[in-house]
């Protein structure tokens, strides 16, 4: 495992930041990467990820990278280093809700939809477009929106997959220059361990790798 880490480490260039997807991991694969030096990890599941949390050590940075239910925020809330799957203002305000109670701010990534299939979770540019724009956001002070996040179609296609990460890519860019106190875009997740070659050259800097590093689950 600490080879396939090695090993995958040395296809990221510098300003990529790995987070390793540990979901349905067990502890000790957890504690082996941690004592190789990884600290960011990621889950998609609110108990699991609250459970590893409890029996790991406290300086590792926990990213929720799946669908979140607002009704669970609170049990991340005083804890989560990231959460990458923000898709309405709903959750938005309720994760700032969470934070006021912990006397936190916590960083947000807005997840958007750019695959060609229907499983997958997130905003449309339009509907991001209007969160970013709305009144309502700029109430919350215990959230900042500090990236998005997409994920590709699973599929052989590797010029749909480019052109899915690009769209990204570009709705990224176009927002870099609008900072607010809640609101600046740096984080660009995108990249799996099947795409995350082509997420980076169209430009994500977070690359959110399972399989690749612990083996397939
Ligand atoms: C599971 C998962 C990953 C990692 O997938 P691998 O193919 O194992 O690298 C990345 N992002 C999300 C949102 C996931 O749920």
């Amino acid at each position: 495992m600490i080879e396939n880490y090695s090993n995958t480490k040395a296809l990221l260039p510098p300003p990529v930041k790995l987070v390793a997807v540990s979901k349905t991991k067990p502890i000790e694969a957890i504690l082996e990467l941690y004592h190789a030096g990884q600290r960011d990890f990621g889950e998609n599941r609110v108990q699991e990820l609250t459970e590893k949390f409890e029996q790991l050590p406290k300086d590792i940075q926990w990213h929720m990278i799946g669908h979140l239910q607002t009704n669970k925020v609170k049990h991340i809330a005083s804890f989560i280093h990231l959460i990458h799957s923000v898709d309405s203002i709903n959750l938005l305000k309720e994760i700032n809700k969470q934070a006021l109670k912990n006397n936190r701010t916590i960083n947000c990534l807005l997840q958007i939809y750019i695959a060609n299939e229907e499983t997958k979770f997130g905003l449309s540019f339009d509907e991001a477009e209007q969160l970013i724009n709305s009144e309502e956001l700029k109430k919350l002070l215990n959230i900042k929106i500090v990236g998005l996040m997409g994920m590709a179609t699973n599929t052989e296609n590797t010029e749909q997959i480019h052109a899915e990460f690009k769209s990204l890519a570009t709705f990224f860019s176009k927002h870099k220059n609008f900072k607010t106190f809640n609101f600046e875009l740096e984080t660009l997740s995108m990249g799996m361990s099947g795409d995350f070659h082509i997420a980076i050259e169209e430009g994500g800097n977070m690359v959110r790798i399972g399989s690749l590093v612990f083996g397939v689950r």
